[in-house]
């Protein structure tokens, strides 16, 4: 996902120079090969993934670490969200 602060060029530019942040490797090669958090937007290499994928998703794709920060938020939201429900029931 692109950052709002940034222009479509800059964001072309920084991903074409985006290292894995497992290898911490940018390979030209390896370009498409190259997974993009929407969350964090960190580069990770589907080989360097564990376990291993053998393409790149389509769809979003989220950082194992970052699922879990994701879903951790999501719970908390909702916790609020119903302690806002009983102080009104009260
Ligand atoms: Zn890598
Ligand atoms: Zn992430």
């Amino acid at each position: 996902m692109k950052p709002a602060d940034k222009t479509v060029e800059e964001w072309e530019e920084q991903l074409e120079s985006l290292p894995c942040s497992i290898c911490n490797l940018n390979i030209e090669e390896e370009e498409d090969k190259l997974l993009l958090c929407d969350r964090c937007n960190r580069g990770f290499h589907i080989f360097c993934l564990d376990p291993v994928r053998d393409h790149v998703p389509k769809d979003d794709w989220f950082w194992p670490e970052c699922v879990i920060v994701k879903i951790s938020q999501q719970i908390m939201s909702e916790k609020s969200h119903s302690q806002e429900v009983l102080q009104l029931q009260q």
